[in-house]
């Protein structure tokens, strides 16, 4: 089975719990020792500021403090070489006060696994901190509201690479109004660091028929980019 065939049945594993709530395949770890240890990582961090995650955790900057359980400041390696932006926290994330570990983090996990790349090597974060009401998307003025955070860690982080998970993302990243298709598929820069944009896992959980060559080929772009960077073995 080659690699698109292999991330092919990954998403389909992905898509099949969705809609049956049973899975596939059972995950390699449980999922709260990956948390723990998605923790751990964050303190074992030299360059990583964990004040600022409290300061995000008891920020009320913007009216989406007002019906947050839990703000998600992010999770995963600060000293990462790669950074994931999404849009910002859902439900679970809102009650577990993690980003990422509904549905379409199982999604992002598996897409990572395609190319080599596990959950705790990377740092995942999104746009806003505190969870839109309904899953609405953030509006202008909440992602400006939270925009230093974010600056604040991908300065602290210092990544190789950055990849924006969907529209929000890309936005707040590349200041630009123009739409996934037309950015997605180049390199671009976010002071000096290589940006890939590719759609948020939730959209290919929705549309997979429609999204998921094009992540497919995202993913490849990412990869191949990554092991540009490193030193040859
Ligand atoms: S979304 Fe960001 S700016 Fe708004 S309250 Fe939460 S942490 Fe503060």
């Amino acid at each position: 089975m080659d690699t698109e065939e292999r991330f092919q049945e990954l998403l389909q594993d992905a898509i099949d719990y969705v809609k049956t709530g049973f899975r596939t395949h059972r995950p390699h770890k449980a999922e709260k020792g990956e948390q723990e240890k998605e923790h751990a990582l964050q303190e074992e961090s030299r360059g990583y500021d964990p004040g600022i995650d409290e300061r995000i955790r008891s920020c009320r900057s913007c009216r989406l403090h007002e019906k947050r359980k839990n703000a998600v400041p992010g999770t995963g390696n600060t000293d990462a070489d790669i950074v994931f932006i999404g849009e910002g926290p859902g439900e679970q994330e809102d009650i577990q006060g993690l980003p990422f570990v509904g549905k379409a983090g199982q999604l992002l996990t598996k897409m990572l696994a395609a190319i080599e790349l596990k959950r705790e090597e990377v740092y995942i974060t999104n746009v806003v901190k505190c969870r839109p009401p309904g899953n609405r998307a953030p509006l202008p003025d909440e992602e400006e509201a939270c925009f230093p955070y974010l600056e604040q860690q991908i300065r602290m982080i210092g990544p190789r690479i950055i990849v924006c998970l969907g529209a929000p993302a890309i936005k707040t990243i590349l200041k630009s109004n123009l739409g996934i298709t037309k950015l997605r598929g180049q390199i671009h820069r976010f002071n000096e660091v290589p940006v890939i944009a590719t759609y948020h896992p939730a959209a290919v959980l929705r549309f997979p028929e429609l999204y998921k060559r094009d992540v497919w080929n995202d993913l490849k772009l990412l990869r191949e980019l990554y092991r540009d960077m490193r030193p040859s073995s």
